[in-house]
């Protein structure tokens, strides 16, 4: 069962100017509409740092620190409309960051697996799929090029930053048939959908990307 979000202490001033976001997301061709009324709802804002709240309903990336960003609103919701096709329930992405990306998933499928190789922004995440008491979302720290084979297989893999190469790894922990969307490349990236055949897998391109890069290892 995917989850309602608790916005108790929140506030309901901001839903008019994400009614306006999601608006503008209609317009650029989103049209999922359960990925628009999932937006419409969820915060953006306090995935922010307050200096940065007010901007937090543009339809841009943002920093949230250590060189990292919240991906713009646009690609989350371009993202979730391709892993939704296929109807998941147990779903993994490589990249917490915000925690923005999984808590809209988590409104939407049965389980989101997220992993983030940068302990400070996950324990930031956590703090938020808390405070919003989304209890489908495990956080783990970690790199994500691992994956997260002990609740392995996965029926969607959403990867939130650029790798060079398909990561095989990951492939290998989809179930047959199942979709891994990934922005794919280093200066000019394809939005990219995998799907596993058995051993091997088709691939297909959606449209420009622009990420930041899925690099190795973990920070403390
Ligand atoms: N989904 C996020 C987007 C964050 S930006 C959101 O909604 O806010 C991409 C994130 O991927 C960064 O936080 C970065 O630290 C993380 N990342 C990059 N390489 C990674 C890896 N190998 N494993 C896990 N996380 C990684």
């Amino acid at each position: 069962m995917s989850q309602t979000l608790d916005l108790a202490g929140i506030g309901m001033t901001s839903r008019r100017t994400r009614m306006r976001l999601v608006q503008r997301l209609r317009e650029e061709g989103i049209r999922n509409e359960d990925v628009l009324s999932v937006m419409v709802e969820t915060p953006r804002h306090i995935f922010l740092d307050e200096a940065l709240a007010h901007r937090a309903y543009e339809d841009t990336a943002l920093p949230i620190g250590y060189n990292q960003t919240i991906s713009q609103p646009y690609i989350v919701a371009r993202m979730t409309e391709l892993i939704l096709e296929s109807s998941p329930h147990r779903v993994l992405e490589l990249g917490t960051g915000s925690g923005y990306q999984a808590s809209v998933l988590a409104q939407l499928v049965g389980e989101v697996y997220s992993v983030e190789r940068i302990q400070p922004l996950l324990e930031k995440a956590l703090s938020r799929f808390k405070r919003l008491k989304l209890h489908n979302v495990f956080a783990r720290h970690a790199d994500g090029g691992v994956g997260w084979p002990e609740c392995a297989p996965y029926d969607a893999i959403l990867m939130t930053a650029a790798p060079t190469e398909i990561p095989l790894e990951l492939v290998c922990q989809l179930k047959e048939g199942g979709r891994m969307i990934l922005p794919l490349g280093d200066a000019s990236q394809s939005l990219t959908v995998v799907t596993r055949r058995g051993n091997s897998y088709e691939q297909k391109i959606i449209e420009p990307a622009l990420f930041v890069p899925f690099l190795p290892g973990v920070v403390r």
